[in-house]
C-alpha cells in the first residue's frame, strides 16, 4: 500500500518483490536510496510520484542545440555498438526502442535498413525526432501505447531500466510485444559498487542522480528481473562506453570502459567490472 507523506514523494515497497522493509543505503540531499530487506533491490524511497515524475521529465532531456549534439557525441560509439551487436544476431526487423530520447538510435538503425519505431514520454524529444531526424515516436509510458502482442524482433533501452517506478511492469511488456524468438537490449548504469568505493575514500558525491534514477542493477539483479518475467536466456556485456563532455569526466570514461573491456575479454567473458554500464541481451525464446 502507498502513502503519500509529502507532495509529489510517496513511500513505496520494493518494486521486485514487494516487501515493505528496508535499508538505508545512500542519501544524497534530501533523497534516500534503500536496499530490500529481503531480496536485496536497490530502490529510492520515498520517491517522486507517477505524475511528478512525468513532470520532472518534461526537462529532463538537454534542450539548446549544443547540449543536444554533446548527448549525441556522448551516445554515439555505444548506439553504434549496440547495432552491431544487435546484427550478430538478427539481421533486420521490426526494432522498437524505448525512452528513445531525441531518436539518435532510431536514426542509426534506419540507415542499416531497420524497420524503427520508438516510444518516449519528453514531447520536446518526439519532436526533434520528428522535426529533425524524420522518426515518429509515440508518447509512453510503453506499457500504455498497447503495441500488439509478440510484434518486435528487437526492443532496446538505453539508460531506461533504473528511470521507471515498476521495472518489472516494464520488462513484462517488453516480453509480450517480442516475437517468440525475438530479443531484448539493455544499457544500464551500475552506480553502487562507486559509491561503495567513493564513501570508504571520504569523497561526496550525487552518483545516483537522485531523484532521476528509481533503482540501480548489478547484472545479478538485472537477470533475476529478466528470469521474473520469463526471458530465457542472457548475455552480459560491456559493451562499450560513453564519451561525455568535460576532459575528466571522458578520461574516467574510457579509462574504465577500456579496462572493463579487457578485463571481460581475458577472463573468457566472466568478470563484469563493477561501476561501469553494461549492457544485457535477453532472449524470448
Ligand atoms: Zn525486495
Amino acid at each position: 500500500m502507498r502513502t503519500t507523506i509529502e507532495i509529489g514523494l510517496e513511500q513505496v515497497v520494493c518494486p521486485f518483490c514487494g516487501e515493505a522493509k528496508h535499508h538505508p543505503l545512500f542519501a544524497e540531499g534530501q533523497f534516500q536510496m534503500v536496499r530490500c530487506a529481503l531480496c536485496r533491490f536497490i530502490y529510492l524511497n520515498p520517491r517522486p510520484t507517477k505524475e511528478a515524475l512525468l513532470c520532472f521529465y518534461q526537462d529532463y532531456l538537454p534542450k539548446d542545440d549544443a547540449s543536444v549534439s554533446a548527448w549525441q557525441s556522448m551516445m554515439e560509439s555505444v548506439f553504434q555498438r549496440a547495432g552491431t551487436l544487435i546484427e550478430q544476431y538478427k539481421k533486420r526487423g521490426k526494432l522498437v526502442d524505448v525512452g528513445a530520447g531525441f531518436g539518435f538510435f532510431l536514426s542509426e538503425m534506419k540507415k542499416r535498413g531497420w524497420d524503427v519505431s520508438g516510444v518516449e514520454i519528453s514531447q520536446k524529444a518526439i519532436d526533434y525526432a520528428k522535426d529533425v531526424l524524420g522518426i515518429p515516436l509515440q508518447l509512453g509510458p510503453l506499457e500504455e501505447v498497447g503495441f500488439p502482442e509478440g510484434h518486435f524482433d528487437v526492443v532496446s533501452g538505453f539508460y531506461v531500466i533504473e528511470h521507471l517506478p515498476q521495472p518489472i511492469e516494464f520488462l513484462k511488456e517488453c516480453f509480450r510485444i517480442l516475437k517468440p524468438d525475438g530479443m531484448l537490449l539493455l544499457r544500464y548504469p551500475h552506480t553502487t559498487p562507486i559509491k561503495n568505493f567513493l564513501k570508504f575514500l571520504g569523497i561526496q558525491n550525487r552518483l545516483y542522480d537522485l531523484p532521476a534514477h528509481l533503482s540501480d542493477f548489478s547484472p545479478g539483479m538485472i537477470q533475476r528481473c529478466l528470469e521474473k518475467v520469463g526471458f530465457k536466456t542472457w548475455k552480459h556485456l560491456i559493451g562499450g562506453h560513453t564519451f561525455p563532455k568535460g576532459l575528466g569526466k571522458r578520461w574516467a570514461s574510457s579509462f574504465f570502459g577500456n579496462l572493463s573491456e579487457v578485463l571481460f575479454y581475458l577472463s573468457q567473458e566472466r568478470v563484469l567490472l563493477p561501476g561501469v554500464s553494461k549492457t544485457v541481451l535477453a532472449f524470448k525464446g
